[in-house]
């Protein structure tokens, strides 16, 4: 795996993903995803996110100087508690040209391939060359800056079986020969978000879901191409349908995409696999790495860029029509305040309480983050319901920008205004109101805040069990004794 220059700028990026990569969309085979319609505007919004690494301003945030090459800060290994705070700027940052409406940005899956190399360790327990293949793999990721996509869950198809962690033979992702190449994978796993846009797929167990003891064929850890021979990306129908930024503001720049990954007699080199053949071992893999800790690093920060965003579009709502005098209306927005400063206040925990992990290295402190990942999937379809509450007609009175010019503009001129803007102003504002809250690209990030870090049912369960509960029951036991 050759060694790289370190960060990429965007046409490097865009370059990369004009290979063999097979993704289907909408029953036909995409040839190009940086040309194809319902995908080029996200991969060149990526790509300006790439170039924005070059920018004078900004770099000290967003990278770390090493041996004469910079790197992007999401692969920083944290030495400090410094560190762990001059990291989360960088994740804000990120997320803030977005507003977190672009998830997958490239730092989430970064910060997790850092900490398997930090924790290479425990990949040991496997074999000593795995740990050694995955700190080869952190340094030629990080070294070429990819961007990487994952898929850690198999699809259900009996639900009374996945829950006891068995998977079918007839869909799952399995290994079905070995040879001095490598492991050869046939199946499906889901879903990628960024798929199309990823220049490699870290294909691992889930961060939450146990497999059973027996689900060897099943258990495994590997990274490979998004272009390998025999994969496949089949993408859901695309939320960018080439409107104009003024029409769709989100689904213009930042359409993500998520793909159902199949595999067709797939060839991982052995340099690649990091974990084979050990269930219990992979069970164990996101929590004893601690990589599920760094990726909530990324993602709580993302979600205080998103909360904030949320805030600023309701206070901009309320305005537009004098809204924002009325109590009850207040009250509303307040609320929706209180997420963007519970989510502050979790990171800022996390942060200010780092704390040296088992391997020598630093990561911020577990329980504000793991909050944060149970309450946002609650709290989010709530800031949705409450832009919804608010813009209420309003997301309807949303003619196009072709109406503001057109046969009509004279009335739409007259009748959109408010007390506050004038028509075309306050029909952008709800234009982009509508695709945060009613448009199928804002559906989809609602059912993305709810469901990405995996069900809801068994995140909470592990919260529970690793909750200090005890001196909590000892007050109550002292009180009836
Ligand atoms: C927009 C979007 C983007 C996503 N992006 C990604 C991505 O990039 N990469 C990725 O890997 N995944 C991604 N996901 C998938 C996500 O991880 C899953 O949706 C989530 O884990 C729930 O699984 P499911 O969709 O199969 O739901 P279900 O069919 O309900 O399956 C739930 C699974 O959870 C388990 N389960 C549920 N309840 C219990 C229980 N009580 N006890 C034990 N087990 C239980 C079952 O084993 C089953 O396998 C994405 C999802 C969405 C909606």
């Amino acid at each position: 795996m050759a060694s790289g220059d370190g960060i990429r700028n965007g046409e490097q990026y865009l370059q990369g993903l004009r290979d063999d990569r097979d993704v289907w969309m909408e029953g036909e085979k995409v040839t190009d995803v940086t040309a194809h319609p319902g995908l080029c505007r996200g991969a060149q919004t990526l790509a300006s996110f790439m170039d924005k690494q070059f920018d004078p301003g900004l770099q000290d945030v967003l990278s770390y100087a090493e041996n004469g090459k910079r790197y992007a800060m999401s692969f920083l290994k944290p030495e400090s508690k410094e560190d762990i705070v001059r990291r989360g700027a960088a994740f804000y940052e990120w997320a803030t040209w977005s507003n977190g409406m672009f998830g997958r940005t490239p730092d989430y899956k970064n910060a997790s391939v850092m900490a398997f190399a930090n924790g290479a360790k425990f990949l040991e327990e496997g074999k000593p060359e795995y740990a050694e293949n995955m700190r080869n793999y952190y340094e030629y990721v990080r070294s070429n800056d990819k961007v990487l996509t994952h898929t850690l869950v198999n699809p259900t198809y009996n639900f009374s079986q996945a829950k006891e962690g068995k998977y079918s033979g007839k869909v799952a992702l399995q290994v079905v020969k070995e040879t001095d190449a490598g492991i050869v994978v046939d199946g499906a796993r889901l879903l990628a978000t960024l798929g199309p846009h990823a220049d490699e797929i870290e294909v691992f167990p889930s961060t939450l879901l146990r497999a059973a003891e027996e689900n060897i064929p099943f258990a495994f850890a590997f990274a490979i191409p998004v272009s390998t021979p025999g994969l496949r990306l089949i993408c859901r129908d695309t939320y960018d349908h080439g409107k104009s930024t003024f029409d769709a503001p989100l689904s213009s720049r930042f359409e993500e995409m998520d793909a159902v990954v199949t595999f067709n007699n797939v060839l991982v080199p052995w340099e690649r696999v990091f974990m084979y053949r050990d269930p219990l071992l992979c069970n164990r893999a996101f929590a004893e790495t601690n990589a599920v800790i760094h990726m909530m690093h990324q993602v709580v920060c993302g979600k205080l860029a998103k909360a904030e965003f949320i805030v600023g579009l309701l206070c901009a709502i309320a305005r537009a029509s004098g809204k924002d005098k009325d109590m009850a209306v207040k009250g509303q927005i307040a609320e929706a305040m209180w997420v963007a400063e519970s989510i502050r206040a979790f990171r800022f925990s996390a942060e200010q309480q780092a704390h040296k992990d088992q391997y020598g290295h630093y990561m911020p402190l577990r329980r504000p983050l793991d909050t944060s990942r149970n309450l946002f999937p609650k709290m989010y379809p709530r800031l949705i319901e409450l832009v919804q509450l608010l813009g209420s007609s309003s997301l309807m009175a949303t003619p196009s920008e072709a109406d503001l010019t057109g046969q009509i503009s004279d009335d739409v001129e007259r009748y959109f205004q408010t007390v506050n803007l004038n028509s075309k102003d306050r029909i952008a504002l709800f234009r982009l109101a509508h695709d945060v809250a009613v448009s199928g690209f804002g559906n989809r990030q609602v059912l993305y805040e709810r469901f990405f870090f995996g069900p809801q049912n068994v995140m909470a369960s592990i919260y529970f069990d690793l909750y200090d509960k005890d001196e909590m029951i000892a007050r109550v036991d002292e009180l009836l004794t």
